[in-house]
């Protein structure tokens, strides 16, 4: 990340919130409402180590809004994870799920903890104890998590597997992100990346921007970077360098992604990749290029950084990527920033098409997957960017008025239980 000021995720998200208030003229009994998350739960999870001893981690679950119907969010293993971070990540989900016009309110999870340095046996005992401490508070109804940073298909199904066996019968509609023999959905793990392609080339339709040939910079090799990487490529630009937590690479003729995903498959990095030079990764984010992708974690755009990036659009495929004052420099420099809570949204939105399929155990192929996942994407940037316009604002102000508007008028017309 930049060595600027980091940024505290839930002061910004409350800083979000409060400018969208202003702007909308927001009910001051609703934005009350709307500030503080509905329920946070912070657990002690003791686990048995490889070595015999017990550790106990510290995991969190918040749970921010249900106007809209159960919440929804992933669940992060990282050793930065804060009942902050959590938080603010929660109420990001919310405006998501509102955004892309979802039936869902926003939740999000994780455990602070350095899954690099766990075996997959303490992994799995990890998880399957945060999992055993959620069923007071989780259920297809109700909350229904997904794979974040450093959790995958294999932890949603210890989760669904730990549920189940609880309930005393298969639970499939509890997370999302699950395998495909354990009622995932088909095009699930690429969704977060191709609904990020999407929102690009929605964009640039209305930029009147060619992309064939565009030179793509991503920060994060992960789920959503990794494969951004191949689906960019594939719709015929050029990924010129990527980057993850050891280093970067660079190629100006672009990078062949499959085989720097099959590099990083067998060395667990992208660097060393023999047809590329290496770069220090804080001269990645400010490379010409014309898409620049943050995948990685937040406050990887600061002000410092927002004065030197060198491209047309910044997607946000990472939750909370630039700060705030960021966001006001590259708007006034005119590069068009699509917001997380559209160019990351499509991992929600698939996520909520598999929660229908394992509803009704009734599955579609990917092609259908697909293409609805495209007119939920288009739907959404097409209606922010016509906010946009009409507000003379950003994409992200845009994408939070109409996001917080919905959610807002929802809990209004419900009212206020008793
Ligand atoms: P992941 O664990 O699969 O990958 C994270 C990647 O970021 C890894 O390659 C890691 O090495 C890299 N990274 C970490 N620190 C870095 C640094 N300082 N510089 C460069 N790279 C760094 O996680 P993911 O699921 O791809 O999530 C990445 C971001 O996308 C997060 O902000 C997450 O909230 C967001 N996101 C993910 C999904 C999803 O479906 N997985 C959906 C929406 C948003």
């Amino acid at each position: 990340m930049s060595e600027q000021e980091v940024f505290n995720p839930w002061e910004m998200a409350q800083a979000q919130l409060e400018a969208v208030a202003d702007r909308i003229d927001l009910d001051p009994d609703i934005y009350k409402m709307l500030a503080r998350p509905r329920r946070e739960l912070i657990l002690a999870l003791p686990v048995r180590m490889d070595s015999g001893e017990v550790e106990v981690f510290t995991g969190y679950r918040v749970q921010h809004n249900f106007a809209l119907g159960p919440t929804k969010g992933g669940i992060r293993y990282h050793p930065g994870v804060t009942l902050d971070e959590v938080r603010a990540l929660s109420m990001w989900m919310t405006w998501k799920c509102s955004a892309m016009g979802l039936p869902f309110g926003g939740a999000k999870g994780g455990v602070t903890c350095q899954p690099k340095d766990m075996s997959q046996g303490e992994l799995e005992r990890m998880t399957r104890r945060y999992a055993s401490e959620l069923v007071a508070v989780i259920g297809q109804a109700v909350d229904i998590p997904a794979p974040d940073v450093n959790t995958n298909e294999q932890t949603m199904a210890w989760i669904m597997d730990t549920i189940s066996m609880t309930k005393g019968f298969s639970v499939t509609g509890i997370v999302t992100g699950k395998p495909v023999d354990v009622g995932g959905s088909l095009g699930r793990p690429e969704a977060t990346a191709r609904g990020c392609l999407f929102a690009v080339q929605n964009l640039a339709g209305h930029i009147d921007m060619d992309l064939a040939g565009a030179r793509v910079v991503i920060q994060g090799f992960g789920n959503a970077g990794g494969n951004a990487a191949w689906l960019f490529e594939e719709a015929g630009m050029k990924v010129i360098a990527v980057s993850d937590s050891r280093g970067a690479i660079h190629n100006e003729r672009g990078l062949d992604t499959r085989a720097v995903l099959r590099h990083k498959a067998l060395t667990g990095s992208v660097i060393g990749f023999s047809e590329a030079e290496e770069l220090d990764p804080a001269e990645l984010m400010t490379l010409d290029c014309e898409v620049l992708i943050p995948a990685a974690l937040e406050n990887a755009i600061g002000a410092d950084l927002a004065d030197r990036v060198s491209t047309r659009i910044v997607a946000e495929a990472a939750n909370g990527p630039t700060t705030p004052d960021a966001d006001a420099i590259l708007f006034e420099r005119g590069i068009h920033v699509i917001p997380d809570i559209v160019a990351n949204a499509g991992g929600v939105t698939v996520s909520y098409f598999e929660w229908v399929q394992s509803l009704q155990s009734y599955f579609w192929d990917e092609d259908q997957v697909n293409e609805q996942l495209r007119s939920v994407m288009d739907r959404a940037v097409n209606h922010v960017w016509a906010v946009a316009q009409a507000e003379k604002s950003n994409l992200r102000t845009a994408a939070y008025m109409q996001a917080v508007a919905r959610v807002a008028r929802v809990q209004a017309m419900r009212g206020l239980f008793p």
